[in-house]
């Protein structure tokens, strides 16, 4: 089969790619989702087969309709213009492969790719409340933490497209370590993976707390300690404390580097901390940050939620 390409139509094909889940939608160039579909993604499956069912996603999308062309977002670090991964921590054994030239075989389509948070960034600009902005920033704090950099208008890269790896920054020498081993770094601290692994840590050491009356040790996870914590557990609370001051760091130094118009929140962690710590959050900030940011750090929660990847995705066909 193969997918009718026009050039004047006003459908995309937008996709994004995560180490957890794959989504397919049908957007129009005003940015609006008219169809999405969603299955689990398997890695270990081989970037072959997963692209194979991405490509029977978008055909059961599309139909027979024409549509303008395809993009997708992708986890990374990925190059976005051939596709090709490098070491991605959350795609094991996509090494040096690309899903481009899988879903030209199936779909008869050139696609177009990006870097997840870079393409939420570039949406932002374009359909969230900072429409226009040329100097944003948006920072996924999820099972990782990454940002997306838009500076003068560009979308930043970097030399070997790891421009906003900014989940390795070091903010504590002495403080938790990341799946890829950097002491200290910003996701090691506060990242959903990180929020886990230092409540079992603490556990381990023999501390208390009330969620492992009602839960086993194997079902912490992020979401569970924020429950807690919000219920007023102290363990919990003593997490989230940490990974709030540690959050004030990364963003402060963020600021202080790029001098952003905005930094726009999002991921799975940012969203359950924004409901009940938001104030917080800024608070933190503003404490560690430069003068000029001291009195109104300029930090919001993104409004397009999970789909400001897929946005983007459609913004770059
Ligand atoms: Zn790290």
């Amino acid at each position: 089969m193969k997918i009718s390409i026009n050039k004047n139509s006003e459908l995309i094909i937008a996709a994004d790619i995560g180490g957890t889940n794959i989504r397919v939608c049908l957007v129009n160039s005003q940015g609006k989702i008219l169809d999405r579909k969603k299955i689990s993604c398997n890695p270990s499956l081989g970037i072959e087969k997963v692209g194979k069912n991405i490509s029977e996603m978008v055909y059961s999308i599309i139909g027979h309709q024409e549509v303008k062309g395809m993009g997708y977002s992708s986890a990374g670090p990925i190059n976005q213009i051939s596709g090709e991964y490098i070491n991605p921590p959350n795609l094991t054994g996509w090494h040096k492969k690309s899903l481009v030239p899988i879903l030209k075989k199936h779909l008869a389509i050139d696609p177009k790719v990006g870097h997840d948070a870079t393409l939420a960034a570039l949406a932002e600009t374009k359909f969230g409340n900072y429409k226009g902005s040329k100097n944003l920033i948006y920072l996924t704090v999820s099972t990782g933490v990454g940002a997306g950099i838009i500076s003068n208008g560009n979308m930043i890269q970097g030399q070997n497209w790891f421009a906003g790896e900014v989940g390795h920054i070091i903010i504590n020498p002495n403080g938790y370590k990341c799946s890829i081993g950097c002491y200290g770094c910003l996701e090691g601290n506060i990242s959903g993976t990180a929020i886990a692994s230092i409540a079992r840590e603490k556990i381990a050491k023999g501390e208390k707390s009330n969620l492992l009356i009602k839960h086993k040790e194997s079902e912490i996870n992020s979401k569970l300690i924020l429950d807690y914590a919000h219920k007023g557990d102290k363990f919990s609370g003593n997490i989230i404390n940490h990974v709030i001051d540690n959050l004030g760091k990364g963003l402060a130094s963020i600021l202080a580097i790029l001098n952003p118009e905005v930094i726009i929140l999002g991921g799975s962690v940012a969203e359950g901390l924004s409901q009940f710590y938001w104030k917080d959050i800024l608070d933190r900030t503003s404490h560690y940050a430069i003068p000029f940011y001291k009195k109104n750090p300029p930090i919001k929660m993104t409004a397009l939620g999970d789909d400001a990847s897929i946005l983007g995705a459609s913004i770059i066909v």
